[in-house]
């Protein structure tokens, strides 16, 4: 029998601080001490029989194996416990959960299955069993409190993630009338004992300056901590975030090849719209692991910092912000490129210092060298969203498929990319939303007036087009009950952290 040996990995800081933990640790700290992001210290390999056993595997199975390379301190048991809770249950709307839809020319991998009909399900289902398992493994007695701040959709997603988890409570901030309805009805009726949503006087900065100004008050952690209570957060640079991600590269490429599409081996690209490169970097993982990915091809909106630097190595914030209609990814500092920068240079001090010249001056320049190593990987382009626009009226004119906005960026992208190069490698496209949850950009794009339209009117007039049906959760929102009611001031928020935590 093949004996394989345990391969213990061990987690550290971008910015070198030294110390070493286990995945567990990594995830319920979160950020490491020296303001750095935890990073496995060795890539985990594999090989073609790997990616090739993984074809007649469920989802949940592709997760547990490819997720086991990565949180070694996990029993494997315990993967696979973790995956089920997160994808198991009814929680997605399709068998396969993140689906590869196959057409001729390209493949669509769709992301947004889950209970909240966006990719951030994908990280958000799993992460909190990850996190509630490594409470219970580490020998955790406190309670985690979890604090979001959210502009829309990352709230919803971690409160379905986050709802009935042991040991771990979570609270959520949303600017008052700075959400869609759609959005706040989804807020505003989650189910859960542990979960709390409350609305905050003032706009999304103002919401999470003030989750910030929490976070870094001792006084008040120490505070909390007399009452058994840590607080942590969800967002996306928790490596518990991140490594959900990884698997459904792996997972799309054993659908593509089951479906005849490519042959074991051949090299794929992938066009992925990018806000806070968590996505993307995550098919970086699966890339350096072995999968055979030619290029990774980052897409932007009007708010193309990246673009600029994958093309010129300038990361440069000091710009305008322009708010699109693809608001996931109006985003202008993209804090998981810390993560490849440490991965292109293995150099803990090169990146800290770039890091601390981004906070100083909002800029900072890679140099030559480095630029071409990352371009070998990466491409990068932009659209504005009259061209976003065109491509959801072409492509369901075309293929009778109704992208979102963002997954229309990314297509767009694509199309620019086989231009440019000629590389005509199969293409397959993160999809990362359902038209359903942009509704009203969506039906613009398809030539249909949505003045006086209200969003409940929206959603059954892309019905009327799309082949695809309504999701679940969007639809059943006309009828569930409103659960939250909770509005603070700015100066209102710790006060309302520490009641729901002694509550
Ligand atoms: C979050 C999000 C993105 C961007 O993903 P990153 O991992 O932040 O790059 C793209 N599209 C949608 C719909 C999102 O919710």
């Amino acid at each position: 029998m093949e004996k394989k040996e345990a391969v213990d990995l061990k987690y550290s800081s971008t910015r070198g601080n030294g110390v070493k933990l286990d995945s567990a640790q990594a995830i319920i700290q979160g950020l490491a001490a020296d303001g750095g992001l935890f990073v496995p210290d060795s890539m985990p390999k594999v090989d073609a029989a790997f990616i090739a056993s993984l074809g007649e595997l469920s989802y949940e199975e592709r997760a547990a194996k490819v997720l086991g390379l990565f949180l070694t301190d996990y029993t494997a048991d315990e993967v696979k416990g973790c995956v089920a809770r997160a994808y198991g249950s009814n929680k997605f709307d399709a068998a396969m959960r993140a689906p590869v839809k196959v057409f001729d020319d390209l493949g669509v991998l769709e992301l947004w299955h889950g209970p909240t009909s966006a990719f951030k399900d994908m990280a958000l289902q799993l992460l909190p069993q990850l996190m509630s398992t490594a409470l219970k493994k580490t020998g955790e007695q406190d309670k985690v409190l979890i604090l979001v701040a959210t502009s829309g959709d990352t709230g919803k997603a971690a409160l379905e993630g986050f709802c009935d988890v042991d040991q771990i409570k979570i609270m959520v901030f949303y600017p008052e009338g700075g959400v869609s309805r759609i959005q706040q009805l989804q807020m505003l009726t989650q189910e859960g004992a542990n979960v709390n949503v409350t609305a905050v006087r003032g706009n999304f900065d103002d919401a999470q300056s003030g989750v910030k100004s929490i976070f870094g008050d001792k006084a008040f952690n120490e505070e909390l901590g007399k009452k058994g209570v840590k607080l942590s957060s969800a967002n996306s640079i928790n490596w518990g975030r991140l490594v959900p991600q990884i698997v459904y590269y792996f997972s799309a490429y054993a659908d593509l090849v089951k479906a005849g599409k490519i042959e074991a081996g051949d090299e794929i690209n992938f066009t992925v719209p990018t806000g806070n490169f968590g996505d993307i970097l995550a098919g970086f993982y699966a890339k350096c692991m072995g999968l055979p990915v030619h290029k990774l091809i980052c897409a932007s909106n009007a708010n193309n910092v990246l673009t600029d630097f994958l093309r010129t190595g300038v990361y440069d914030r000091n710009r305008d912000f322009y708010k699109t209609i693809t608001p996931s990814m109006d985003i202008l500092i993209s804090s998981n490129l810390e993560r490849l920068l440490y991965h292109m240079t293995g150099d803990t001090a090169r990146v800290a210092g770039w890091m601390q010249e981004l906070s100083a001056t909002g800029r900072y320049d890679i140099g030559a060298e480095l630029l071409q190593k990352i371009q070998q990987t990466f491409w990068a382009d932009w659209t504005s969203d009259a061209d976003t626009k065109e491509l959801i009226g072409r492509v369901y004119k075309d293929k009778h498929y109704v992208p979102d906005t963002h997954t229309a960026v990314a297509w767009k992208v694509a199309e620019n990319y086989q231009q440019a190069t000629g590389d005509d490698r199969y293409m397959v496209i993160a999809s990362t939303a359902s038209p359903y949850k942009f509704n009203g950009s969506v039906l613009e794009a398809l030539g249909v007036d949505t003045a006086g339209l209200d969003e409940f009117a929206m959603l059954d007039r892309l019905q009327e087009l799309n082949d695809d049906p309504t999701p679940q959760g969007l639809a059943s929102l006309r009828t569930k009950a409103q659960r939250h009611d909770g509005v603070c001031a700015c100066e209102g928020m710790r006060q309302a952290v520490l009641a729901f935590a002694e509550a």
